[in-house]
């Protein structure tokens, strides 16, 4: 506590500090156990046509259950799992169980699930996704990988490398929160993708009148260019929904359409509406 002081140093003792460094070791010490101890579910969002609303697959959104806190949110553990290396687990658990469960929707449904900026430089991504497929029966044609710019920042030639390899297994590739990153367009021409999502903070600002609006025409109009779908993430009102479909985009997602949900809530809705 405060040693440096009697070095002449200015230091003062910061008991948040503390607690904040302790509480985020323990919290990277209870995420390397959360696979083990069950801790880790899916949380599934309906990603629908914008124009008849038909839905075509869902994405994987992963939760944790922590014992103390409750639900943890991905952008509070995600982060800490990929500084601690975890994430190459998680990611892997992620997919296989993301797999395992669309293996038993109808085949015209797909699933998209996320991959981190981390699993791209750290592991043999594309061995494991061919192996997780092999295991789960899944069509590679039903795989969409979620990645965002930041994967795309270093190491471009193993990147693209990877990239193809991935796409010669037969799985696609989105470009997840397009808009937000660093080199959006020369990205979208460098990289194999098949399809484009729109960050959510322009769909979230676009009633506002502001430039927001012409952003998203813009990026549709890329996708037009490119030959590449384009999704609205985060449509919440019918306003908005209204505005993407006027701006032509193909796909949308967002709590207007249905919040993320465990696979038994899902699976009953479907029943309840075939039924
Ligand atoms: P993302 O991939 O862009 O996922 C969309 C996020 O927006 C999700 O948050 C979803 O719940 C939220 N969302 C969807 N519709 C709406 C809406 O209408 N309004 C609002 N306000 N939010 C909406 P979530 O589940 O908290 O995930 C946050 C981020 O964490 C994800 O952003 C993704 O980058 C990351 N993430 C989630 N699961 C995984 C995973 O399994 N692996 C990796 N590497 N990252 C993940
Ligand atoms: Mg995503
Ligand atoms: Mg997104
Ligand atoms: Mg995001």
């Amino acid at each position: 506590r405060a040693k440096s002081a009697g070095r002449g140093v200015a230091a003062f003792y910061d008991p948040e500090m503390d607690r904040e460094a302790r509480e985020r070791r323990q919290l990277e010490t209870d995420l390397r156990h959360a696979i083990s101890r069950n801790q880790l579910h899916l949380a599934y969002q309906p990603l629908v046509n914008a124009v008849n609303g038909v839905c075509s697959g869902y994405e994987a959104l992963l939760r944790w259950s922590h014992p103390d806190r409750g639900e943890v949110l991905p952008d509070s553990f995600i982060p800490i799992a990929e500084e601690t290396g975890s994430i190459i687990a998680l990611g892997e658990w992620v997919l296989r169980e993301a797999c395992l469960t669309a293996a038993q929707w109808e085949p015209h449904l797909s699933i998209a699930v996320n991959v981190s900026p981390v699993q791209f430089r750290l592991a043999n991504l594309a061995e494991m996704v061919a192996k997780v497929l092999a295991e789960t029966n899944l069509a590679p044609i039903r795989l969409q990988l979620e990645i965002t710019e930041t994967a795309l920042m270093k190491d471009r030639m193993i990147t693209l490398g990877t990239l193809y390899k991935l796409k010669r297994l037969g799985v696609s590739i989105v470009m997840d929160d397009f808009g937000t990153g660093y080199s959006s367009l020369s990205n979208l021409q460098s990289f194999p993708f098949d399809k484009i999502k729109i960050d959510r903070s322009f769909i979230s600002t676009m009633e506002g009148g502001g430039s927001a609006r012409a952003i998203v025409r813009a990026i549709v109009g890329l996708g037009r260019g490119l030959n590449l779908p384009v999704v609205a993430e985060g449509v919440e009102t019918e306003a908005q929904h209204k505005m993407v479909i006027e701006e032509g985009c193909t796909e949308a997602q967002g709590y207007l359409f249905g919040r993320p949900g465990s696979m038994m809530v899902i699976a009953s809705k479907t029943f309840a509406e075939a039924g």
